[in-house]
């Protein structure tokens, strides 16, 4: 599954730099995620929950922000926010729109103790 290992590595990413501030767990995460990537918010809470078993993120709380996508609409030459892949431009109307950055998970926050 892709979310599991986007958690996994997420995880290890996370409790390194745990250690790096000489912290204890981690009791809260914020996350943001494309809403044109292939996350799902409900599969990323799950897996997170078993990829952090054993780790000192363990029952942490993961907040999910899910972000509209950037896209440069090859018509008007606009950088637009779109919410679906076909959605068209929301500036000329136009369909050449060429995603850049909905495929992100992207840590914005850490709470440690
Ligand atoms: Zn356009």
């Amino acid at each position: 599954m892709h979310e599991m290992s986007l958690c996994v590595s997420m995880v290890d990413l996370l409790t390194e730099q745990l250690s790096a501030e000489g912290a204890q767990r981690i009791v809260r995460i914020e996350v943001e995620i494309g809403a044109l990537g292939h996350v799902e918010p409900e599969a990323l809470a799950f897996c997170f929950s078993s990829a952090a078993q054993g780790t000192p993120a363990a029952g942490a709380e993961l907040a999910i922000r899910v972000q509209p996508g950037q896209a440069l609409c090859l018509d008007c030459q606009r950088r637009v926010r779109v919410n679906q892949h076909l959605d068209p431009c929301p500036e000329c109307g136009g369909y050449a729109l060429q995603i850049d950055s909905g495929d992100q998970l992207r840590v914005i926050a850490m709470e440690v103790i």
